[in-house]
């Protein structure tokens, strides 16, 4: 049995069925922008590996500093015991992140640090004697993760939440905001989160979303004032802010962090993904010293959560290289020359009677289709003119590494554009 046949028969991929999976491609070698296959191709990335490998496979500083951090030790646990790679990953976050934040919990994937970022907010209140607080608001079309916790401020259509009616908890939603960036705000965005904020306030823990860009629940890039009016509204009625920035974190949209487009501060705030540089899995959860000091007042006075790995060294190694990179600031360079050219070459789609819609921000780009895509269609004609793009639904979107040349960009607009055509 040939490789492929072997993972048809026995493993899950993501999203797919197990019984009638779609393609798969496998990958033998991948350095800088590129994916080598088994079949012999090379193919331009789109996807940085869903938003995590910014600086490019194989790359040498991040090699050098797993190579180190293995030759001195792998993992310890966590309790009780500290390392040089945990505390200098935490302090240079600490430099890095909007003001206020504090504290960091290190998670072992960006499912388990908004489970953490949940359980923080419901124990923030429990301890200060308001267990009814205990509710989570979230716009729609949001996205969090896999995990319990996380899918239910997923949004409630295409997070399938009917699958798992009963089990998840009933969280609150809010209409996604409409107006893009951009454009002049309507106030009409935020009426129907005004209203939930006055009716449900006595009864909410948190409002976590994703800032200025929705992602895997959609790929919609909305205005920060939204979110500067979030913050206000969790200001004036006691309600925790939750920024998930896991997706648009270090430099993405253009800003290091997307709170910046709104110059807010959460309260509590997820990190991961392209953390370590695409290399190993590691998140993290940060927040303001209030919400520590609430979480830890009273009874039981701890934070019951401890992943095996939590703050896996080799991973916190592999962080410290990409933050260091990441603080050399050629993204603040990349990624404006990124979505210059998305502007010109993605835009093109929008004249093709298959396509919706075109929308960017910094390096991301969204071709959004009248109907949804053949998946296993399209990604044939992706190989075939020697990209990586992985659509899904109606949505044919591209992150590249940020080290991505334009010739290669080219190569990843121009693909989309003939294969929508
Ligand atoms: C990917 C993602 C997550 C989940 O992270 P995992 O590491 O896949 O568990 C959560 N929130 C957002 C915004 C994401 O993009």
């Amino acid at each position: 049995m040939n490789n492929i046949e072997f993972d048809k028969q026995h493993i899950w991929h993501p999203y797919t069925s197990a019984v009638n999976p779609l393609p798969c491609y496998e990958v033998t070698g991948a350095s800088g922008a590129e994916l080598t296959l088994a079949t012999g191709e090379v193919l331009v990335d789109g996807m940085s590996s869903w938003w995590a490998a910014i600086h490019g496979y194989n790359n040498p500083v991040l090699n050098q500093a797993a190579h180190k951090q293995v030759d001195a030790f792998s993992h310890v646990m966590f309790g009780g015991i500290t390392h040089q790679p945990a505390i200098d990953v935490c302090k240079t976050l600490l430099n890095m992140v909007p003001a206020g934040l504090e504290r960091v919990f290190l998670a072992d994937s960006g499912s388990v640090s908004v489970e953490v970022a949940i359980k923080m907010a419901i124990q923030y209140w429990a301890c200060q004697g308001r267990a009814e607080k205990s509710r989570i608001v979230a716009p729609r079309n949001g996205y969090h993760g896999d995990t319990f916790a996380a899918m239910s401020v997923c949004d409630p259509i295409n997070g399938m939440h009917s699958l798992f009616e009963g089990v998840l908890s009933k969280q609150i939603f809010a209409p996604a905001p409409q107006t893009r960036y951009g454009q002049t705000f309507s106030e009409d965005d935020i009426l129907p989160l005004e209203e939930i904020f006055e009716k449900h306030h006595h009864e909410m823990a948190a409002l976590i979303l994703e800032p200025v860009v929705q992602g895997a629940g959609g790929m919609r890039i909305y205005h920060p004032e939204y979110l500067k009016r979030c913050r206000q509204l969790c200001d004036n009625y006691d309600v925790l802010l939750i920024c998930d920035e896991i997706a648009t974190g270090f430099g993405r949209t253009g800003k290091l962090f997307a709170c910046e487009h709104a110059s807010i501060s959460p309260d509590i705030m997820c990190l991961g993904k392209a953390l370590t540089g695409g290399y190993l899995t590691l998140a993290a959860t940060l927040c303001t010293e209030d919400v520590a000091l609430g979480v830890c007042q009273g009874e039981p006075g701890v934070f019951m959560h401890g992943p095996t790995y939590m703050g896996n060294p080799l991973a916190c190694a592999v962080a410290n290289a990409s933050l260091s990179l990441i603080n050399e600031n050629h993204w603040q360079r990349q990624i404006p020359a990124i979505e210059k050219q998305l502007q010109t070459e993605l835009a093109k789609c929008a004249e093709l009677p298959r396509v919706a819609d075109v929308r960017m921000l910094g390096a991301i780009g969204v071709v959004e289709t009248v109907k949804p895509v053949n998946v296993a269609e399209i990604q044939r004609h992706f190989v075939k003119h020697g990209v990586w793009i992985r659509p899904f639904g109606k949505l044919v979107y591209i992150m590249p590494p940020y080290i991505i040349s334009a010739e290669q960009l080219s190569k990843l607009t121009h693909a989309i554009y003939t294969s929508l055509q």
